[in-house]
């Protein structure tokens, strides 16, 4: 098996990642979470909010909805533009991207070679219909990307804010994209999550380099994230011009190097004033009054724009560790789904199992007030349950033995090095808290 192979089939198994509608055959694109998979999902957005919300004092948080008038799509460019190149056999009719065309083994026609129409551009937008009456009047799109929700909103959140440039305005939410060929697990799906944040500057005409600088500024902020949560193998790539949007002065992709090739996970653009300026009906209504200056004036625009599935995914494949016929997931604790799993040392004796059940309901009374779920596991023996645990990414598991119930003391085992050390039963919470650093 293959290190892809071995995570689809890791993430099912333990309940991280599941086929979309599986019992119905499946929908290609799609996929659902399971267990594991929510919380480590909601850790990395938790994580992300952290640093682009909550640690600062110059961005705030919106949540938009995903469907919105679909003026606001031609306005930005969608309903034109937001396409990819499309082929289609003659004789078998299957569609592909004309920029990745299918190798002829792995997706052959029905009689021999694909015989394919001219290329032509298949909007990746998703219509549906808003209201009773299904005609174009109603016809309305599925967002594919949130950022939609924050331009349009700019207005809103600057009236309503006391917010002064440079600011941002960030979003977490889902997106859709009618992918023409989905592919690579969940790298690239139909629907998937994404973290945006458009930072507004001030133009080159009122404030020079005010925005390069901050573009700068903040690729390096990004790339110090995937640091701190313990992302390795990624590499920062400056588009050249002819790859970037028209609009783009600048963009810098961030890729990981994934078993299926190095490939993007998040993009740092500077938009300039595109967005604003192509949102703004009236000649002002989304532009910005400096007080300090007396000037008013349209913001450049800096959005570094992640997808959670693709972070995910690149986690999944950099913690994934083989030792012998161990598995383990080396997950940043703080992404951990579980932060630790206790469990009586032998299942079949009372006094153990109560003990551990007590330590256990103490620990998870304090760890809800932190908010860092635990396990509980008494089946099978314990070289299992730590290889359960292991292959899950729990960074430590508590033991309660038969030493416990002399001295109340337990053994905490470090996932990575599969020490051991003995602590006090009563001192578990603040020893956890000082392992994961919150407080
Ligand atoms: P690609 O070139 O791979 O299609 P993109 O450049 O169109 O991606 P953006 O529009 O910049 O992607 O979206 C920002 C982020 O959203 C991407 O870096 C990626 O993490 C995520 N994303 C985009 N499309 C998908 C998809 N189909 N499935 C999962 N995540 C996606």
């Amino acid at each position: 098996m293959d290190l892809m192979e071995k995570i689809v089939s890791l993430a099912k198994r333990r309940g991280f990642i599941y086929p979309g509608s599986e019992i119905y055959g499946g929908l290609a694109g799609f996929y659902d979470f399971g267990p594991l998979g929510a919380e480590l999902k909601f850790n990395i957005k938790q994580s992300w909010w952290k640093m682009m919300v909550l640690e600062r004092d110059d961005v705030v948080g919106i949540n938009a909805s995903t469907i919105m008038s679909p003026k606001a799509w031609e306005a930005s460019g969608h309903v034109a533009g937001f396409s990819d190149p499309l082929i289609e056999c003659k004789k078998c009719h299957r569609r592909f991207r004309d920029d990745r065309k299918p190798d002829r083994e792995s997706v052959r026609c029905a009689d021999g070679n694909h015989d394919f129409m001219p290329s032509r551009n298949f909007n990746l937008m998703f219509k549906t219909c808003v209201g009773p009456v299904e005609d174009d009047s109603s016809m309305a799109y599925l967002r594919p990307e949130t950022a939609g929700g924050i331009f349009v909103n700019f207005k809103n959140v600057l009236d309503s804010t006391r917010l002064k440039i440079p600011f941002g305005i960030a979003q977490i939410g889902r997106a859709f994209r009618n992918e023409i060929n989905p592919r690579d697990f969940i790298f690239r799906t139909r629907e998937f999550e994404q973290m945006e944040l458009e930072y507004f500057v001030r133009p080159p005409r009122v404030r020079g380099g005010e925005d390069d600088a901050c573009f700068k500024e903040w690729v390096d902020k990004r790339l110090g994230w995937y640091e701190a949560i313990g992302l390795k193998n990624i590499h920062p790539r400056e588009q050249a011009p002819e790859e970037r949007a028209h609009y783009s002065k600048a963009t810098v992709d961030i890729e990981y190097d994934f078993p299926f090739g190095r490939n993007e996970i998040e993009g740092i653009a500077n938009r300039g004033d595109f967005d604003l300026k192509a949102h703004a009906k009236e000649g002002d209504l989304l532009s910005y009054f400096d007080d300090e200056t007396g000037k008013r004036f349209v913001p450049y625009v800096i959005e570094p724009s992640a997808g959670v599935e693709r972070i995910l995914l690149a986690l999944l494949c950099d913690a994934y560790h083989e030792e012998g016929d161990r598995v383990i997931l080396k997950l940043h604790p703080h992404l951990a789904p579980y932060k630790v799993a206790v469990f009586p040392l032998l299942a079949n004796k009372p006094k153990l199992v109560e003990r551990a059940r007590e330590i256990y309901q103490n620990l998870k009374l304090a760890a809800s007030r932190y908010s860092f779920p635990l396990a509980w596991d008494a089946r099978g023996n314990i070289g299992k349950r730590y290889y359960s645990q292991d292959e899950i990414g729990t960074p430590w598991c508590v033991t309660v033995d038969f030493e416990t119930l002399e001295n109340n003391t337990v053994t905490v085992r470090d996932r990575d090095t599969a020490k051991q050390e003995r602590t006090a039963a009563g001192e578990l919470v603040s020893y956890f808290i000082q392992k994961l650093n919150i407080s």
